[in-house]
């Protein structure tokens, strides 16, 4: 989601704060804290919290790497929508392979993408 150009003809951008992945919304979170929460340790840029249907980004980086990140968490809530209690290693693993090969597919083929959704 982004508003139309300003005068200066440079896009404001507009983070989307709810997601939905059937069968759940969940709400989106541009929030460092939030992140620490479920990852205390620092190392991780995002969450995706089942509990309190919460996906959380950290701020701090460029938008170019909170879109990664904000896919990562969807595919996240993806898996744990259908299946709660799988592996977390398995899930990391899944969802770390496909983040950027996805997000790369989306940009480069606008057609597909339009099929896909049915627009
Ligand atoms: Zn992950």
């Amino acid at each position: 989601m982004s508003r139309p150009p300003t005068k200066a003809g440079v896009k404001q951008v507009v983070r989307p704060e709810t997601v939905y992945v059937s069968p759940y919304t969940w709400n989106i979170k541009y929030s460092k804290a939030e992140v620490l929460k479920h990852h205390p340790n620092g190392d991780a840029c995002g969450s995706c919290d089942l509990e309190s249907m919460t996906i959380a980004i950290d701020p701090g980086k460029s938008e170019e790497y909170a879109r990664v990140t904000l896919l990562h968490e969807i595919l996240h809530a993806a898996i744990r929508s259908s299946d709660p209690n799988i592996e977390s290693d398995a899930e990391e693993m899944a969802v770390a392979s496909m983040t950027g090969p996805l997000l790369a597919c989306l940009r480069d083929n606008p057609e597909v993408v339009a099929y896909l959704i049915g627009k």
